[in-house]
């Protein structure tokens, strides 16, 4: 049983830090959003008047926040963790964040004799709800043997990736191919649905067929195949839009960055600026569907339509 702090308690820290709470441990979060420390409480935890305390409460201190500004103000700065965590704490960012601001925190925490370890996660709200993450961590090894008892209660795979930063690349990659693939499905069932072949029909067949993939079986975009998938509840997150869009982005300046060629991810991340753009950010990411299946093909002009033989 060990003492951890938890600061960001949202759609996936909130469950994460309650299955800490449920493996025994002794849990002290802190949110901006003051209902969210309350919810904690509520489960048996302590609720945190701010960062500071946290941070102090904890032997392992627990981050899961929106994006790099937000993790460098929590770190940061005189209220931060790095100012007030115990000499010896182990400290484990699970947010999604930039490898440069990763590997900047590290390094801050490591001046301090902290160690730290990058552990984005993979499997969504229902992942976080039924402990079954998989954890990318980058960082020491012996940082990651501390972590792996801890990190076990929340999530069912953890896999060392490498040194510093490692697990947020492994996390860039897998978002940037889960936004293609949803993308893929979305399109697929909307093209069934304008040719009168019913999603349940096609969802039977393509979920035992070559196109099989996580965003058509494990959070199916379109409501009923998946009962528990986002596309049930008029698509509340899950995992928001706005937040795929981020990891897109960060997804393309490390290609940009590295000279890799990211064609889809680059298509993808303009879609994904498109359904933001409309008013989509709070929404799942697999809310791309009411946008793909709203957008009409754009109207061919009179003369190009002519040429092609339009009309006849
Ligand atoms: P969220 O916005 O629901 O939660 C983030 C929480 O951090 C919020 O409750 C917010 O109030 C809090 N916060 C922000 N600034 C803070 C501060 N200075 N001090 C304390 N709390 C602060 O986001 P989420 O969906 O829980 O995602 C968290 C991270 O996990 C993101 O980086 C996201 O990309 C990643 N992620 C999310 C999912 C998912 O399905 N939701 C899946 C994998 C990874």
């Amino acid at each position: 049983m060990a003492s951890i702090g938890f600061i960001g308690l949202g759609n996936m820290g909130a469950p994460m830090a309650g299955n800490l709470l449920k493996a025994q441990h002794r849990v002290t979060g802190y949110d901006i959003v003051a209902t969210a420390g309350a919810a904690l409480a509520g489960k048996g935890g302590h609720a945190a008047a701010g960062v500071a305390e946290a941070a102090a409460a904890g032997d392992v201190v627990i981050t899961m926040l929106p994006a790099g500004p937000q993790v460098r103000e929590v770190y940061f700065g005189p209220g931060g963790v790095l100012a007030h965590a115990r000499p010896g704490a182990l400290l484990i960012d699970c947010s999604t964040i930039d490898v440069e601001t990763a590997r900047a925190v590290a390094a801050e925490a490591a001046a301090k004799g902290l160690q730290m370890l990058d552990a984005p996660v993979s499997g969504g709200v229902i992942g976080a709800e039924a402990a079954t993450l998989t954890f990318m961590v980058g960082g020491d090894a012996d940082a990651f043997a501390r972590a792996e008892p801890i990190l076990q209660a929340m999530g069912r795979t953890i896999i060392h990736a490498g040194p510093s930063g490692s697990g947020q690349t492994a996390k860039i990659c897998n978002n940037m191919i889960l936004a293609a693939s949803m993308i893929a499905v979305c399109e697929g069932f909307a093209l069934a649905e304008k040719l009168g072949l019913p999603a349940q029909t096609l969802f039977d067949i393509c979920s035992k067929s070559t196109s099989q993939c996580w965003a058509m079986t494990g959070y199916c975009p379109v409501p009923g195949p998946v009962p528990a998938a986002p596309s049930n509840r008029d698509y509340a997150p899950g995992f928001t839009a706005a937040n795929m869009l981020k990891d897109l982005r960060l997804a393309q300046q490390a290609a940009g960055a590295t000279s890799a060629a990211t064609p889809l991810g680059a298509a993808a991340a303009n879609l994904y600026q498109l359904f933001v753009d409309d008013g989509g950010g709070p929404l799942d990411f697999s809310g791309i569907m009411k946008f793909l299946r709203r957008t009409e093909p754009p109207a061919v002009p009179a003369a190009a339509s002519e040429a092609k033989g339009g009309g006849k």
